[in-house]
């Protein structure tokens, strides 16, 4: 399967940030795996100006599941497509804390998001404690089961799966306990039916170039999610050619 590697800017990113795009390009080239970045909803028309023509893609971080309605600073999946977003971010930990997102808020923004024509990118990972408890797959296997809407499959859905623990902190689970959850996600994906077998499946959390080609020698790794790492373009590079 083609890999898909993604660089998710959260709150990061000015205009002048754009300039990694421009050498994100120079460095990647004809890339064996599609490359997705995800910069602020402020940058989102200027980053799909910069990408044109080149093999980098535009997402968001989120969207609203309505198209449209009275909701004040919100920001639709239709409004992502205008300014040139192919893909979205949904269901992030950093969303599920601090904007109290449940996995049924979740399955709507999906629905939301392929309505307008975009892949989402959703986001299912367990937190230290729930590992702790040998609590993982469960909870994973839960997310996925609420979050998937029917309709989702391999040609709009991607799963990201983003151990809470492992973002952000330099911590990365073992190859085997990547694996065990991969594997887990493409059986579920598998029961819910056949379409979604061939939906990728890129892990996240704490990727850099040093540690990325051994996290996609990892059987059902389909590519990563990437944060710190994605803001300088000669790291993300790095990542993207181990992808290959
Ligand atoms: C993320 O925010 O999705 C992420 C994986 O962050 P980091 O790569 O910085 O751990």
């Amino acid at each position: 399967m083609r890999k898909l590697v993604a660089g998710n800017w959260k709150m990061y990113g000015l205009a002048s940030s754009l300039a990694e795009i421009e050498a994100l390009k120079g460095l990647t080239g004809e890339a064996a795996c599609d490359i997705v970045v995800c910069p602020p909803f402020t940058l989102l028309e200027k980053a799909a100006e910069r990408a044109k023509d080149s093999t980098v893609a535009i997402g968001a971080q989120d969207c609203h599941r309505q198209i449209s309605d009275a909701y004040t600073g919100d920001v639709s999946a239709e409004m992502l497509v205008d300014p040139g977003a192919r893909f979205v971010i949904l269901g992030h930990s950093e969303r599920r804390v601090f904007h109290h997102e449940t996995d049924a808020m979740v399955a709507t923004k999906v629905t939301a998001a392929r309505t307008a024509g975009l892949t989402a990118i959703i986001c299912v990972g367990e937190t230290r404690s729930e590992r702790g408890d040998g609590k993982a797959i469960e909870v994973v296997g839960a997310q996925l089961r609420a979050s998937v809407p029917a309709g989702a499959s391999s040609s709009n859905l991607v799963i990201a799966y983003e151990p809470v623990w492992a973002i952000g902190t330099g911590l990365v689970p073992t190859i085997e306990q990547i694996e065990e959850i991969h594997s887990s996600i493409r059986q579920r994906l598998e029961e819910l039916g056949e379409d979604r077998r061939n939906v990728r499946i890129p892990y996240g959390g704490s990727v850099k170039a040093s540690n990325a080609a051994a996290i996609f020698g990892a059987e059902n790794v389909d590519g990563a999610l990437v944060g710190g790492a994605s803001l300088k373009a000669t790291e993300f590079a790095g990542i993207i050619s181990a992808a290959a």
